[in-house]
């Protein structure tokens, strides 16, 4: 038997529906009593649809500031002017209870959890389709987004495709349901047994 949590980063450009899998994932009636999400902490403004606690913990820059000096966040990264970062204490607590755990974060937040858990962290990048297909998702995902932070994002996304090579996996999300069968087989090969 496994007996601790297995970390999985999952990454990729924005649109290219990371969160959307994951959350298959944990809606899973075989798997989803084994798996919890980290929520974030992020200073960026919410979004129709989404909720506090529930998408992300939205949070001041004083509030967030506050949180890094006194070293509640376990990993942190900038994205187009925002702060985003993961709350440690409950990375600690899920571990304890040897949850495995899903992290939806950037390249940077890969990089640092795959340094920090180097023995049990599993990084997949999430690939959309095709590149022609971001601006449309983006949009649809966040109509109130200016269009001057739609063209950043695909700017970013062009720039962190690049990086897709360093993961231990890459998923191809053409086919929603296809690409969340590859995760659950990805995620079962590492916590089954
Ligand atoms: P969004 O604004 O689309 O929700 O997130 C923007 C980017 O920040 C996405 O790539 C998302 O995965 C990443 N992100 C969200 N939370 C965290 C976090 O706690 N740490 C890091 N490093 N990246 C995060």
């Amino acid at each position: 038997m496994q007996n601790r949590g297995i970390i999985f980063v999952v990454s990729g450009p924005s649109g290219s529906g990371k969160t959307t899998l994951v959350q298959g994932v944990l809606k899973d009636k075989g798997l989803k009593n084994r798996f919890v999400r980290s929520v974030s902490f992020t200073t960026r403004l919410k979004r129709t649809g989404e909720k506090q606690g529930r998408d992300y913990f939205f949070i001041s820059r004083t509030e967030f500031e506050a949180n890094l000096k006194a070293k509640k966040i376990l990993e942190w990264t900038k994205y187009l002017g925002y702060y985003y970062g993961t709350p440690k204490e409950f990375v600690d607590k899920q571990l304890k209870r040897f949850k495995n755990l899903f992290f939806c974060i950037d390249l940077k937040g890969a990089r640092n959890i795959k340094r920090i858990y180097p023995g049990d962290t599993v990084t997949i990048f999430i690939r959309p389709g095709s590149l022609s297909d971001l601006p449309l998702r983006i949009r649809r995902r966040c109509q109130a987004t200016k269009a001057e932070e739609i063209k950043k994002r695909l700017s970013l996304a062009k720039k962190e495709m690049l990086a897709a090579k360093a993961f231990d996996y890459q998923l191809v999300n053409k086919n929603l349901k296809e690409a969340l069968k590859e995760l659950k087989e990805i995620v079962l090969a590492h916590t089954s047994g």
